[in-house]
């Protein structure tokens, strides 16, 4: 729970901005907004420290977006991964200087909605929004008993947007959604190290599994006190997704000689679409996981959360001052911009990759063989690199080195 933030008594002023959602997304937006002058209040149905369900995993390129030093919420430093194959082939690649982290979700949401909360920003928990009504000259989101009338609104609620469906902006797709079952395995230190697998560096590694389940993988990913665990896939590509986990908990406990609780389990979704619908709507402006934008290879989101996050604050900013609600549209025009290429070739890579287990086994033998292919795909797991970029290195090195296989990916 945080400090009380001196709660305005009158919830009907005109706020400049009313975002909905104090994930990464909505707390960066709302720190941003605020250092640049708004009126701004942020809605969050939990209290913090909240739960979220996630890997954890953040790439260099994330926390190079923030001018924050995020080390009370980052756990192990990532210079090493590996990626299994359904054969149980492991491909190691280690860097000599760190491209990630993991991290605790629940510190890393907090520290930024303080840092929101520092910057001006109302912070008020506890408040689940229902419903959104846009006004002649405004908006407005509806909470149970309380209601908050901003000249804009952001959404910011994660992949179940209320705000989003509200507003008529989008339902998803099975090929725009993953679903992932994903636990966190409480571990000493002793534990996680005789747990894992090692990097060349001797470093804990983010490992994964291709080969799982059917279109996504599974994953390993150190933490301070222990590890997460999951697998996902996306639901255009039919599998099973309990009995996939039962047989990964299976196999790990197996080959790792170690039992493991997983008793904190749970189901959750990851939207990733390739931004061709509008993610604005009159005074409205979706952000992050409600404008369903995480990469569809890794299912990173944090990155495109901060990302639109900016994007949303400057140019509320900027339909504040001129005083002109069309220019919302720039928000729409910005993210494409910034982001849509990269989603669709995260999407492009993903359709090969993922297609199956033999397209799976195929890739990995052609990362053994290929150091090369290696250091693509091992740019692709940390995320430092937009997918574009990947994308294009890879097309020009299966061309030149492996036609016949790109063939076979593609039948
Ligand atoms: C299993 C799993 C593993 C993942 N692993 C990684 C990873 O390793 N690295 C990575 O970068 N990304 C990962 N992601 C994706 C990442 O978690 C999301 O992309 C990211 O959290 C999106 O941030 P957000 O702020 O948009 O939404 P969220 O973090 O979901 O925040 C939304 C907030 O809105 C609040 N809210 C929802 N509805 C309402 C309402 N009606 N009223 C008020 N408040 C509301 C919620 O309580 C929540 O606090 C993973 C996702 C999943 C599901």
């Amino acid at each position: 729970m945080l400090p009380n933030n001196d709660v305005s008594s009158d919830r009907m002023t005109l706020r400049d901005l009313v975002i909905v959602g104090g994930g990464p997304a909505g707390a960066v937006c709302a720190r941003m907004a605020a250092q640049n002058g708004l009126d701004v209040v942020l809605l969050e149905k939990e209290s913090y420290p909240r739960k979220k369900p996630c890997g954890g995993a953040l790439s260099q390129r994330t926390v190079n977006l923030l001018d924050l030093d995020l080390s009370s919420a980052l756990e192990n430093e990532i210079t090493t991964a590996i990626i299994h194959s359904p054969s149980g082939q492991d491909i190691i690649r280690t860097a000599n200087q760190i491209v990630g982290y993991t991290s605790s979700r629940e510190k890393l949401d907090a520290f930024l909605i303080e840092k929101a909360m520092d910057a001006g920003a109302e912070v008020i928990e506890n408040t689940r929004v229902v419903a959104v009504e846009h006004l002649r000259h405004a908006v407005r989101a509806l909470a149970k008993g309380d209601s908050h009338k901003g000249r804009l609104l952001v959404g910011a609620d994660g992949v179940n947007s209320i705000v989003a469906k509200r507003v008529g902006l989008r339902e998803w797709n099975a090929d725009e959604i993953a679903a992932c079952i994903v636990a966190d395995v409480s571990m000493n230190s002793d534990e996680v190290t005789n747990f894992m697998m090692r990097g060349d560096d001797d470093t804990l590694p983010l490992e994964i599994f291709l080969g799982v389940i059917g279109g996504g993988y599974g994953w390993v990913f150190p933490k301070a006190n222990g590890i997460s665990l999951g697998i996902g896939h996306r639901l255009d590509y039919e599998a099973d997704l309990y009995g996939s986990w039962n047989v990964f908990i299976n196999k790990l406990e197996r080959e790792r000689g170690i039992s493991l609780d997983v008793s904190s389990k749970k189901g959750a979704r990851i939207p990733m679409t390739s931004l061709d619908t509008r993610v604005t709507a009159r005074r409205t402006m979706l952000i992050g996981d409600a404008a369903g934008i995480a990469s569809s290879i890794t299912g990173e989101g944090v990155y495109y959360s901060i990302q639109s996050g900016l994007i949303a604050a400057e140019v509320a900013e900027e339909v504040v001052r001129m005083k002109r609600p069309h220019h919302i549209a720039a928000y729409d025009h910005r993210l494409k911009k910034s982001i849509r290429e990269e989603l669709k070739a995260a999407r492009f890579i993903s359709r090969y990759l993922f297609k199956s287990e033999k397209n799976a086994e195929l890739v990995c033998g052609l990362l053994e063989d290929d150091d090369r292919l290696a250091e693509l795909a091992f740019e692709m797991v940390t995320g430092n690199r937009p997918a574009t970029e990947i994308k294009n290195d890879l097309i020009k090195r299966m061309v030149r080195s492996h036609l016949l296989s790109m063939i076979k990916l593609a039948i």
